[in-house]
């Protein structure tokens, strides 16, 4: 029997944090089975108000994918669970309220929870190190994908335009940190839409372009099995990808990058995805923490908080079979959630929850066009039949059908047509956003002046 169940005579108020793919798939376990119950009432919060499909990122860097077909919106997947977009700034385990913020003015609301899931993923982590999160580029998000394209060929229309020979080999070349999954198929990708991009740069040549990962290991991708990670690099080194193993990024300056082991490059992009940590709001939860993320029981609960459940990236759970923490992966985060969400079920009914269960059942990862590695039910593929493997698996696995024949559409169109080279947003752009901004932040909304007495005409 659970060990804190709430007064089944009053209405169960079930509150999600976070939009990502731990909190939809609890949401939408709720929307299916208990959210139209009018005794209770879920509700999802979060930044955003669309899931990111964030295995695609690449290729919308790449220009291979539109923004808008990764992402897609949260209010027509949840007709029975309230959605509130907003920034959660406070928890408060005692109280059970949740103190959110939302528009430009960061106004204020309080949620107040029975049961508490929390799925606020992560956020990069840059050690601290000088100049990187000021001014690293990270992969994170769909404005992370969208300001690399847009910093690439920014870079190449600058190129084109400068007589220095220092300033244009810092701007031809590109950097990333980490050789895990991100940080791989990153450089795969965006090796890809420079070269490609090049050819319409009359004043540039291929050869001056330089595309480096460094990463602190010796073998790239230590997620797979080690002949992976090794071929992985041949095939990115044969695409001309510098790697530089067993290094790391230190400072990031106006001049470049400098190395741990003392070498600098020069360059005015580097891509960061060489570390993550859990969102700054949960730093000061009075919970046990392991590297940051929340420890929970096998059951998702946090113990000592009964009611309190955490699932995702920003969650530390076993895995009694490795005796491990499970991975932070999509796979694992929504399969997490869909458990947690019967959990939470079974407490409101006075039930017995179950244990997590779930073994990897594989990992794929692109290293450019038409190759990639992959281990899948412990086969092991790389080349174009784990590229291909890639591409099927992740279209049937994008929320929504309409999603997925957009893709498979546009997948396929793009064998016939060259890349969109257009960069969408230019300074004067981000200029004029900034502008609009502080302006608004200004000038809060208040309430219009009375009105004036109207003015006798006999007077
Ligand atoms: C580039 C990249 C490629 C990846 N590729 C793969 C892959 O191929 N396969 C795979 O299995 N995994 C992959 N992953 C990992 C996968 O994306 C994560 O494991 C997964 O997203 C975790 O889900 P989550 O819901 O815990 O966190 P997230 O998906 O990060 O969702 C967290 C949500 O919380 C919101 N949030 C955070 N803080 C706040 C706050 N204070 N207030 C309000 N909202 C907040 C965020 O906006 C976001 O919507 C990849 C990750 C990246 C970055």
């Amino acid at each position: 029997m659970h060990s804190s169940i709430p007064n089944p005579a009053v209405r169960t108020r079930i509150v999600i944090l976070g939009g990502g793919f731990a909190g939809l798939y609890s949401a939408l376990h709720f929307e299916k089975t208990i959210a139209r119950d009018p005794m209770v009432e879920v509700t999802l919060v979060s930044r955003e108000n669309f899931v990111l499909f964030t295995p695609m990122l690449h290729e919308v860097a790449a220009g291979d994918m539109d923004l808008s077909d990764i992402v897609c919106p949260l209010r027509p997947m949840l007709k029975h669970v309230r959605f509130l977009q907003a920034d959660v700034e406070d928890i408060d385990l005692e109280a059970r309220q949740v103190s959110l913020t939302y528009g430009a003015h960061c106004e204020r609301r309080v949620v107040t929870y029975d049961h508490l899931i929390i799925a606020l993923g992560s956020e990069s982590n840059f050690f601290g190190l000088p100049g990187v999160g000021e001014r690293a580029l990270t992969m994170k998000s769909i404005g992370d994908a969208f300001m690399l394209r847009n910093q690439a060929l920014a870079m190449l229309e600058m190129a084109t335009l400068t007589d220095d020979a220092d300033a244009r080999r810092g701007m031809l070349t590109f950097a990333v940190a980490g050789g895990g999954f991100a940080g791989v198929e990153t450089v795969g990708a965006l090796n890809d839409f420079v070269r490609e991009a090049i050819e319409y740069y009359p004043a540039l040549s291929e050869a001056e372009l330089r595309l480096v990962l460094v990463h602190p290991g010796k073998v790239i991708l230590p997620e797979l099995n080690e002949n992976l990670g090794r071929y992985a690099q041949a095939e990115l080194e044969s695409r001309k990808v510098e790697i530089r193993g067993g290094t790391s990024v230190t400072a990031f300056s106006n001049h470049g990058i400098e190395l741990s082991n003392g070498g600098t490059l020069a360059t005015q992009t580097l891509v960061w995805t060489a570390g993550v940590t859990p969102p700054p709001v949960l730093q000061n939860l009075p919970v046990k923490k392991e590297r940051g993320r929340i420890v929970v029981n096998e059951t998702l609960e946090v113990p000592g908080f009964p009611c309190v459940w955490a699932v995702g990236d920003c969650a530390s759970i076993p895995n009694a079979g490795t005796g491990k923490p499970h991975p932070p992966t999509a796979q694992h985060a929504l399969r997490e959630a869909v458990r947690c969400a019967k959990n939470v079920i079974a407490a409101i009914r006075g039930t017995q929850p179950a244990p997590f269960r779930f073994t990897t059942l594989g990992q794929l990862a692109t290293i450019g066009h038409h190759a990639g590695v992959a281990e899948v039910f412990g086969l092991r593929v790389s080349g174009f039949v784990a590229w291909w493997l890639w591409r099927t698996i992740y279209l049937a696995k994008l929320p929504t059908f309409r999603k997925k024949l957009r893709v498979a559409l546009r997948w396929t169109f793009d064998f016939a047509f060259p890349r969109d080279l257009t960069q969408h947003v230019t300074l004067h752009g981000i200029d004029r956003v900034s502008q609009l901004l502080a302006y608004v932040r200004q000038h809060p909304v208040s309430p219009p002046p009375a009105a004036a007495e109207p003015v006798s005409a006999t007077r």
